[in-house]
This record gives C-alpha cells, structure tokens and sequence, in this order.
C-alpha cells in the first residue's frame, strides 16, 4: 500500500505524471539544480531552525520542521511564486496532525526568495477534501499506465523533464 507523503501531494496538485513516476521509484531529482538548490535553502536559509522544530513522523510521512510548542508547521519554498500546491502540502501536514489528535495546529509557509510567508489553515471543511486528494493519489498511483504529460510550458523546471521529452532532445 502506497505511503501519501507532502512530497505526493504537492505533486499530485502539479502533474499526476509525476506523482506516479516518483510514486513508481523512477527517479531523476539528481538532474534537478532546482532540488539541489532547496536542499542548500533548507540548511542555509535559517540555521537556527534546527533548534526549535522537531522533524516527526506521522503515519510513514515525514513533517520537517514542526514546532511542538506554538503548533505551527514551517514548510520552507525555494520558489519565487506562491503556488496552490504548497497550501495543499502543509494542509495534508496538519492533517495528518489532527488524526493524531493534535488540534489547532496552524502551517506557516515561508519564501525567502520572496521575502514572504503565508499562513495555512485546515477547516472541518477541508478534511473531506483532503481524504479525496488521498483516495486519489492511491488510484493514481495504482494505475499499470503513467498518466501522459501535462502542458510544457509548466515542464521546465521538473526533473523528468528528459524523461518525458526524450524523443524531442534526440531529434
Ligand atoms: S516533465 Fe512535465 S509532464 Fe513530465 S513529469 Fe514533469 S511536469 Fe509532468
């Protein structure tokens, strides 16, 4: 049975592609600068957040940085744009807190390319929404055929990039 991580999730809001490729163990993020330049955000952007969050585990999905004593869930962006797919990780996150009977806790995403940070909620409203998103990546993810690609100009940045578009490279 198929572990829905954070990592799922924002991908399942971005190409369900990738979700499945990565979801299938076919890895390509070391051809990725972009992850590469978020794992140097992660430890050098804020040095001091080791200190106050704690990374936990919670039904086999891995929440970095969160601070048990304010009940705030940090999620850290390299982007230079705030994207829907980032609410939906940190919401999927707080989840997850709540049906481990932690209530009230609250998300806190940050860019510091941006300068800016975003507060995230999850309501009695959304949980329902959240359990979908869950139900379908299983059935994504389930799926003998990888989903076909979305559109292009959405692509450059993802590490499958050669992957999806090897017939156009080798032209
Ligand atoms: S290159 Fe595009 S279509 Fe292929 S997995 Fe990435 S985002 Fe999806």
């Amino acid at each position: 049975m198929q572990t829905v991580t954070g990592s799922l999730i924002g991908m399942y809001h971005i190409c369900k592609r990738e979700l499945w490729l990565h979801a299938n163990h076919i890895r390509m993020e070391h051809n990725s600068e972009l992850v590469a330049e978020g794992k140097q955000l992660h430890e050098h952007a804020y040095p001091q957040r080791a200190e106050r969050y704690r990374e936990i585990i919670l039904d086999g999905s891995k929440i970095d940085f969160y601070d048990p004593y304010d009940k705030v869930v940090h999620e850290m962006k390299k982007s230079d744009k705030m994207e829907h797919s980032h609410v939906a990780q940190v919401q999927f996150y707080l989840y997850l807190l709540r049906k481990n009977g932690v209530e009230g806790a609250t998300g806190l995403l940050e860019y510091p390319k941006l300068r800016q940070t975003q507060t995230v909620q999850l309501t009695n409203d959304d949980v329902p929404v959240v359990e979908g998103w869950i139900r379908d990546i299983k059935r994504i993810v389930d799926r003998e055929q990888c989903p076909g690609r979305i559109a292009k100009s959405k692509c450059r940045s993802c590490s499958y990039f050669d992957f999806c578009y090897v017939e156009e490279i080798n032209e």
